[in-house]
């Protein structure tokens, strides 16, 4: 990100500011810090009013923040930083700072406010859908992720061998992340065979895998301060059963029709709506649990969300995965999930691993 759109981000932040009536704006969150500064450590404090622009840091950042950090002055300061920002706060005089409630700690509040004495205002959508809708540079971070991680699964899957663990399979995926460049995983890699299929977000363990297994893999990585994330599923050795085959169909007709529905001006509850009642239509509504899908980018759950309480509506620049499922206690699940781009006219799938049932170590 050039110095240019680091500098329309803040110039965002302020008109949202003056909107909500606040002179500043505070935030300790790793990922606001890193949109708004191009910081990618896990500690420091940011600044914002109509005339100021603080980062600050320290002494461990110092240097990474002069390399990062765009747009904003850069102080490194000792001891807490949370009281360093609101004395910070009370020289600036801010009377009004709004903050992220969903980020800040009530000991992050209570340090600030040890220090200044002004109003400090949770402000939820302050920051959030400016994030929310991804530029140029972000997309193509996010597509660069993606492809990376589909790599490692096209090669892992053409190795896989019975009695390699759950466990094992998803170390090696963290390994190849890393060894071909990104920072790691974007969040703990899901493998799961078997019945053991039917956790939405089962803990990897010690599961063999053997003939006749589902294999539901849920991954991602994070590459240049951004995540990709992607599920398949897959039979090994040979199709477990008809009701195998009927629950994979029935998801991915579900999440090819939310697909064709993704696009500019669509509510996120009504492409929600497309794929569950495919599913409840199918016999399994109450076997898909959670919400369609979720925005991505600098974190791996973003706003916006894809469920029946959702009031947000996409817009070109969105990026979210489209993601049902169906689990069957006990038995197994099925999970497909793309992670898509909104476009002018409809949606961009960044993920091009095939969907097609397939059986592998075949
Ligand atoms: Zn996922
Ligand atoms: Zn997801």
């Amino acid at each position: 990100m050039g110095i240019e759109g680091m500098n329309v981000r803040i110039d965002r932040l302020r008109a949202r500011l003056a909107n909500a009536d606040c002179e500043a704006f505070l935030s300790f969150a790793p990922a606001t810090n890193q949109w708004l500064t191009g910081f990618r450590g896990s500690t420091s404090a940011v600044i914002v009013t109509q005339g100021d622009a603080i980062f600050l840091n320290d002494f461990r950042y110092t240097e990474q923040a002069a390399t990062q950090v765009m747009g904003f002055s850069l102080q490194e300061v000792p001891g807490n930083i949370q009281m360093r920002a609101g004395e910070k706060l009370a020289e600036l005089g801010a009377a009004s700072v709004a903050f992220e409630p969903g980020y800040m700690t009530v000991a992050d509040l209570d340090y600030t406010k040890s220090a200044y004495s002004g109003e400090l205002r949770p402000a939820p959508d302050i920051v959030s859908p400016l994030r929310m809708v991804k530029d140029k540079e972000e997309i193509d971070t996010i597509r660069a992720a993606g492809a990376l991680a589909e790599g490692v699964l096209a090669d892992l899957i053409e190795t896989l061998k019975p009695g390699i663990t759950e466990r094992e399979l998803a170390a090696k995926f963290e390994f190849e992340f890393k060894a071909r460049g990104a920072t790691g995983a974007s969040f703990d890699t899901i493998a799961l065979f078997g019945s053991r299929g039917s956790l939405p977000h089962g803990q990897p363990g010690d599961k063999p895998l053997e003939h006749g297994d589902i294999v539901l893999l849920d991954f991602g990585c994070r590459l240049n301060g951004y995540c990709s994330d992607l599920t398949r599923t897959f039979a090994f050795g040979t199709i477990p059963g008809a009701w195998f085959e009927d629950i994979y169909h029935l998801t991915l007709t579900a999440q090819r029709r939310a697909l064709e529905a993704v696009g500019p001006g669509k509510a996120c509850r009504d492409v929600d709506a497309i794929a569950r009642d495919i599913i409840t239509e199918g016999g399994h509504g109450k076997h898909f649990g959670h919400g369609l899908g979720h925005g991505v980018g600098i974190e791996i759950h973003e706003t916006p969300r894809l469920n029946p309480e959702s009031s947000a509506v996409l817009s070109p620049g969105v990026v979210v995965t489209v993601e049902p499922g169906i689990y069957l206690p006990g038995q197994g699940g099925v999970r497909i999930e793309d992670l898509v781009v909104v476009t002018e006219d409809g949606c961009e799938n960044l993920s091009k691993a095939p969907k097609e049932l397939r059986v592998l170590g075949v």
